[in-house]
């Protein structure tokens, strides 16, 4: 039994739920939202703005927020920039860094595991540059091939964006090794850490990756808000991303010049009680330690893999031997939108589909695929409740 359950209100309202699609977003846990609604109630303005009491109190909370989100990733606060999420962080290096010199002919380095946030940005802006996107394949066990990786580089690979780790595999890839090739070929690296921020240790200053993103939605944190750090050398030369207010130092009809460090690309206004709940969350899983993280979701996927492994017709996707709780599955004759629908009778919420991952299911000549997600708030219960959830579907579908 998970002793940190009792933290997610949800199951205040859903006693039963097997709650199993953490990979798509996660459950939240009381202390955030309390952070949330009190931000929105005691200590509510805007940000850098004000010179009023209020205001000063939710700058205060907001520059805290983000100096614990450094101090969650091991990273200075002042390379953390708060953007909507994964997604957005994407989107920004590609339009305000990548963009800048990729010229036609380059390349640029992406994996076939990726979710669709870091190849769409990519394949567009190689589009528009007729530049050249370079895919790195994986085995059949889900492992990217690195002899791949390290043979992709030329003198006109430019920029590479990797996944920490895969949304449908669940493979945690050799971050630091990969970062490490790419900064020996003077290549910027991006690392997309949404599938990682929750369940591995993220130390970005050991990384020491070009650019590295998540988002809070998938750490027990409020939807709306992630950050991207920046390497400081990058920071300064790059163009701001969007524009407007809070991003500006002065402005003329003539002459517009722009604040530094991570508030150049913050225009507008943030989401300020959303920082402060992504601030939150992250102390909420350094309170409950990453090991103990770590450990509680390893004993559960042995569990799960153990487990699935007694329902006839099923094959499994991703099999890495250092992967997260993330089990994806295909059952013979049965599309996975059924499955999950029959799952979903018995208070079962797995994710079917593609995955926003299209190139990596296609490549499995499937259709889609049923994802079962693990997190700090399941247990075995929610493992035995979907294993005889999918014991049936087999029972209807045999019938
Ligand atoms: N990257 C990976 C590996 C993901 O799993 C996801 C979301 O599922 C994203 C990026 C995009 O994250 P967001 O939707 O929070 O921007």
């Amino acid at each position: 039994m998970s002793k940190y359950r009792k933290d997610f209100p949800c199951y205040e309202h859903y006693p039963n739920l097997a709650y199993l699609d953490s990979a798509a977003s996660s459950q939240k846990v009381a202390c955030v939202l309390e952070a949330m609604t009190k931000t929105y109630t005691e200590r509510y303005a805007n940000v850098h703005r004000g010179i009023y009491h209020l205001s000063d109190i939710a700058t205060g909370d907001f520059e805290a927020a983000r100096v614990t989100v450094g101090k969650y990733f091991n990273a200075n606060p002042d390379q953390i920039i708060f953007v909507r999420g994964a997604t957005e962080a994407i989107n920004l290096v590609a339009t305000s860094f990548t963009q800048e010199f990729l010229q036609e002919g380059d390349e640029v380095i992406i994996s076939r595991m990726e979710h669709h946030a870091n190849i769409v940005p990519w394949y567009r802006l190689c589009h528009e540059k007729k530049a050249k996107l370079v895919v790195i394949e994986c085995d059949a066990k889900g492992v990217l091939d690195m002899d791949a990786y390290r043979n992709a580089f030329n003198p006109k690979t430019k920029m590479v964006a990797l996944t920490h780790i895969s949304n449908v595999l669940g493979t945690i890839n050799p971050a630091k090794e990969m970062i490490a090739i790419a900064k020996s070929h003077q290549v910027p690296i991006l690392i997309d850490g949404a599938q990682a921020a929750a369940h591995i240790p993220v130390d970005i200053s050991d990384l020491d990756p070009d650019f590295y993103t998540a988002s809070a939605h998938k750490m027990y944190g409020p939807t709306g808000v992630g950050f991207l750090y920046v390497k400081k050398e990058h920071l300064k030369g790059m163009s701001p991303y969007q524009s407007g207010g809070n991003m500006i130092a002065s402005v003329s009809f003539d002459d517009i010049t722009y604040l530094e460090g991570p508030m150049r690309f913050e225009a507008g206004t943030p989401h300020i009680a959303g920082s402060i709940g992504f601030a939150r969350a992250c102390e909420y899983m350094m309170d409950v330690g990453m090991s103990y993280i770590q450990s509680h979701e390893q004993a559960l996927l042995m569990y799960l893999q153990e487990q699935i492994e007694t329902v006839d017709g099923l094959e499994v996707f991703g099999q890495a031997p250092n992967k997260i709780g993330i089990v994806s599955f295909a059952m013979k004759g049965v599309h996975p939108h059924d499955i999950a629908s029959i799952l979903d009778e018995d208070e079962v919420a797995v994710r079917a589909g593609h995955h926003c991952a299209m190139p990596l299911v296609k490549s499995m000549n499937q259709p889609a695929l049923t994802r079962i997600s693990l997190g700090l708030n399941n247990n075995e219960r929610d493992i035995d409740q979907c294993i005889k959830s999918l014991k049936k579907v087999r029972e209807i579908f045999s019938a």
